[in-house]
């Protein structure tokens, strides 16, 4: 018996070694605690095993030894081991410092034992025929006692509290050390107050020790697990259904219950009910995606199918997933929409437009497309002067109109702020309801008409390989063409179009170059009084090209007055009549200079002309001034101002192009100018040329009634000039006296009288 129980103890000092060291091994957090609490196990059961098998009097005493201070051992790591393994929050200093200062104390008495024999001694008894040291416990011992039972029935406590406050799922973990901590405790006590020689309790330390590394390192809660897995498979959104290897619908998560009406009392049916809506859903391991009717709704859902295996690999059942999908297919639907649509109209944006009309394109290589570009005259200003409000609604009922007219097959879209674009199949393009749909375009709100100017360029996809941006900006060329033109609805482009286009980039990038080194310069066309004598000259520009040869006016005037450019060229032009008129000392001969309506947005005309003559000295009247009518179309008031101001300084104001304008006579009412030059269109032969004869002469007679001097341009013949010397006119310019010229030649012709012999 003695020695049968030498044994099993032994059996547990090298389970608990062994435990000991897997779970210095082991990575889990509690393993470090749990492998010095089994590790100090293992030193009094090791003392107890040496009590056991020694029949030796010194043995036996070295084995209480051990097994005492070992008990204080295991209370100390005890303690670490209890409060990681209920999360339990750090103990107060002085709780901590009790317990050790207790236990220290402790050890230090019962090593005090061999000088004051307080503790503990042995007598020997007879076990199993053998000598045996038997203790004899002394007021030391007692304190001992009182201190290791404290502090383990202090760590009882803590689990009983665990285990009565912790979750149920958490029970079995607390329970069963707290159970075997009660088990080992009333076995000791027994053995402590039986007096029986040999300590059994110790077989109850030792299984108390493997418990803790079951429980604390080896142990996985497959019911906790189980009891989770469940639990999320119950909260999870998506419709979860289980199927046994038969494929019987065996449990339906509250999402699917829910979502597909099913009794949560009869899942079986399920089965049946989800074919019923999805089709085959058997198979084992798929996904895919369902849209179906629900009432007049349409949804969207996921299916998700997996099989379970055990762990032979056989199939043991599967599960079908179903995840509603439809709030974010509609929301993906709208991001979609939201980025390929103007919000404000509600059209295709600008970049999905392009993208549509490549596809379109480049799909039907045997039709061919019109791309127009439709833009709103002046849209700033209907913002400013009706207010954003109404200019979004504008916009809006040019969008609604794009939608009521453009058949199914047509693209259209808004490009930017005031810009439209579409594309058109050439067989449904119709030029005319295109022109009269544009030109009576009404806004009409609260009673009031308004009245949208509307433009469009039209590109014919003639070369489709180019980007889409590219047609866009050659329909936008031809609109371009007609911008300021009121009565023109839409243009077609033509290539012409674009090399005017690159011209137009060509000279404003060459003219500061052609002005610096004079490719730039004045010709002259001499003007001469009824005798035919010159009396001055118009400087007419041209530019001497470099490559392009000798570029008359129309070449680059019309282009340089679009980019306002204009005012550059008349700055030089009449730095120049400044220079020619210092040189021409000896003569009294007038220049007469071209002002453009541009030239008064891009400076002081009257400063810049009165610093002129003022730097090189030139009396102001020699330096006339052409001004067409078309410079009082805007702000009249302020102009008038400045043709006062130019008169005042001495300049001498004519007005260009008379009767060329639509309202020559009514600007002529208030222009102040001083002489009026009469176009060159009342020269040119009509059918009725005493008609015309009847209308010249009556301007001669109200010219010099208003006290104004007139000069005809333009005269060819000299029956022309015969004719309007004897209706009154003053003085002349055409070809039939001399063309412009260079400014040398011209001196030339000074000398003898241009008129006919
Ligand atoms: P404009 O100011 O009315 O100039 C008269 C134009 O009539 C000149 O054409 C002149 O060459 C032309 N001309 C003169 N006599 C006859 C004739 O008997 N028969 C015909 N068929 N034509 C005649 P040009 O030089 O080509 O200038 C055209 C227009 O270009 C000018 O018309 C003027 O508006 C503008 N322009 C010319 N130079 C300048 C300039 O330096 N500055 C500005 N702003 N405009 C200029
Ligand atoms: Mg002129
Ligand atoms: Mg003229």
């Amino acid at each position: 018996m003695r020695y049968g129980m030498g044994a099993v103890i032994a059996l547990l000092v090298v389970a608990l070694a062994v435990c000991a060291m897997l779970s210095r091994k082991s990575k889990r957090t509690m393993a470090p605690s749990v492998a010095k609490l089994i590790g100090a196990l293992v030193m009094p059961v090791t003392g107890n095993l040496v009590i056991i098998l020694s029949g030796d009097r010194t043995l036996s005493i070295l084995g209480y030894f051990t097994y005492f201070l070992g008990m204080n051992l295991v209370m100390f790591t005890m303690l670490g081991f209890t409060f990681r393994y209920c999360h339990m929050p750090r103990p107060s200093q002085g709780m901590k410092w009790l317990a050790y200062g207790l236990l220290i104390a402790d050890a230090a008495q019962l090593l005090c034992n061999p000088i004051f024999h307080h503790a503990f001694d042995t007598e020997a008894i007879q076990v199993a025929g053998a000598a045996y040291y038997r203790l004899i416990p002394y007021a030391g011992q007692t304190f001992h006692r009182v201190v290791c039972y404290g502090i383990f029935l202090a760590i009882v406590g803590i689990f009983f509290w665990k285990m009565v406050t912790a979750p149920r799922l958490y029970l079995e973990r607390y329970a069963v050390i707290f159970l075997s901590m009660v088990v080992v405790g009333i076995w000791e006590t027994f053995y402590i107050f039986s007096r029986s020689p040999i300590d059994r309790s110790m077989i109850g330390f030792g299984c108390f020790g493997l418990l803790v590394y079951y429980f604390a390192v080896y142990y996985k809660p497959v019911r906790l697990l189980d009891r989770m897995l469940a639990n999320v498979a119950s909260q999870m959104l998506q419709g979860v259904f289980f199927f046994d290897a038969g494929g019987r619908c065996v449990w339906v998560n509250r999402a699917g219950r829910e979502t597909f009406h099913i009794d949560r009392d009869n899942f079986e049916p399920s089965a049946e009910l989800l074919t019923e809506i999805f089709g085959d859903i058997s198979g084992e391991e798929w996904v895919r995606h369902e849209a179906i009717m629900d009432g007049s709704e349409r949804k969207y859902y996921q299916l998700e199918k997996h099989s379970i295996q055990d762990s032979r690999g056989r199939t043991a059942g599967a599960f079908l997933s179903i995840m509603d999908e439809t709030e974010r297919h509609l929301a993906a639907e709208k991001d979609r929409y939201d980025a390929t649509h103007d919000s404000l109209t509600g059209l295709y944006s600008r970049e999905y437009l392009y993208e549509r009309i490549r596809k379109t394109v480049d799909a039907n290589p045997d039709r061919t497309y019109m791309i127009c570009f439709l833009d709103i005259n002046d849209f700033k200003m209907v913002n400013d002067v009706f207010g954003r409000e109404f200019g979004d609604y504008a916009l809006k009922c040019v969008a609604d109109s794009l939608r009521r007219d453009l058949g199914p097959e047509c693209l259209y879209g808004r490009l930017s702020g005031d810009t439209f674009g579409m594309c058109i199949p050439k067989e449904n393009f119709a030029p005319e309801i295109a022109v009269a749909a544009l030109s009576r375009f009404t806004i009409s709100r609260d009673g009031a008409e308004f009245h949208l100017i509307i433009h469009q360029g039209v590109y014919e996809v003639a070369e489709r390989n180019i980007e889409v941006p590219d047609m866009f900006d050659r329909a936008s060329m031809a609109l371009e063409s007609i911008k300021d033109e009121y009565n023109v609805q839409l243009a077609v482009y033509d290539d012409a179009m674009r090399d005017g286009a690159l011209w137009a980039q060509r000279i404003a990038g060459e003219l500061p170059e052609a002005i610096r080194t004079g490719q730039l310069r004045p010709y002259l066309q001499a003007i001469v009084n009824e005798k035919g004598r010159v009396v001055g000259a118009e400087a007419l520009a041209r530019w001497i090209h470099p490559t392009e040869g000798f570029l008359a006016p129309y070449r680059f005037i019309p282009t340089l007055e679009k980019n306002g450019m204009i005012a550059q060229v008349d700055r030089h032009m009449w730095r120049c009549a400044c220079e020619i008129l210092t040189k021409w000392k000896d003569n009294d001969l007038f220049i007469s200079i071209n002002v453009s309506p541009k030239d008064f947005y891009f400076m002081d005309v009257v400063k810049e002309l009165t610093g002129l003559v003022r730097e090189y000295g030139v009396e102001p009247a020699r330096l006339r001034v052409e001004i067409t009518e078309t410079v009082m179309m805007t702000d009249e008031a302020k102009r008038i101002e400045i043709l006062k101001a130019l008169r005042e300084a001495g300049f001498i104001v004519e007005m260009d192009d008379f009767g060329s304008g639509y309202s020559s006579l009514n600007m002529l009412k208030d222009m102040p100018v001083d002489v009026v030059k009469i176009d060159m269109a009342f020269l040119r032969k009509t059918e009725d040329d005493a008609r015309a004869r009847t209308i010249l002469s009556s301007i001669m007679q109200m010219t010099n009634s208003l006290k104004l001097s007139s000069i005809s341009e333009g005269v060819e013949t000299a029956e022309q000039f015969m004719n309007l010397r004897d209706m009154g006119c003053g003085m002349f310019q055409g070809y039939y006296f001399a063309k412009p010229m260079a400014v040398e030649d011209f001196m030339g012709l000074l000398d003898k009288s241009c008129a006919p012999a």
